[in-house]
């Protein structure tokens, strides 16, 4: 019974007077009833679209694992590359800030007057330099940043030393 009702409509469709028929009346059809329509198509969008994701999901799996090695080396390529550029832009720029902050705080000791800059860094005069640095990370930065507010000066590494663990310079003491 199946069969032959499938043998029919396709005898019936080649007729190219009944397929006209039948596209006719399946337009009408379908502008009655757009909203069946686009519903339908909606969902059948829907459906595929996830056996599509499914499909490149795999794809793109199947594709990585057959040229991991070659991505991976690449990206370790990159990441060294980087790393030293970025190595080298940061002390650039590092030393750049630094040498802004203690050019800007007077260029020299405050307390001896040293003026060897590899010997100088800022101090927080009112001490709270740890935290601060753990709170901003780059303090050179944070100074130019802030345009270089008051409460920081240049001391020299002994000097700074010294004011940390007596609490006050030497230098000043016997002043
Ligand atoms: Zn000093
Ligand atoms: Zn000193």
């Amino acid at each position: 019974m199946k069969t032959n009702r499938k043998k029919y409509m396709k005898q019936y469709r080649a007729n190219p007077v009944n397929k006209e028929k039948h596209n006719i009346s399946s337009k009408k059809w379908a502008a009655k009833n757009i909203e069946k329509v686009s519903l339908y198509r909606k969902k059948w969008q829907e459906k595929n679209k996830g056996k599509y994701k499914e499909y490149y999901r795999e794809y793109h799996k199947e594709w990585y694992q057959k040229n991991k090695e070659h991505y991976q080396e690449k990206a370790r390529e990159y990441a060294k590359e980087n790393r030293e550029k970025m190595y080298e832009y940061r002390k650039k720029y590092g030393q750049d800030r630094r040498l802004k902050c203690i050019e800007h705080y007077g260029g020299k000791c405050a307390c001896c007057g040293e003026t060897e800059i590899d010997f100088l860094a800022i101090d927080h005069i009112n001490g709270g330099g740890n935290e601060h640095r753990r709170k901003v990370g780059d303090v050179h930065g944070w100074l130019v940043k802030n345009n270089f507010p008051e409460g920081f000066q240049v001391l020299c590494h002994n000097c700074n030393l010294a004011k940390a663990f007596y609490g006050v310079c030497p230098h000043q003491r016997n002043k």
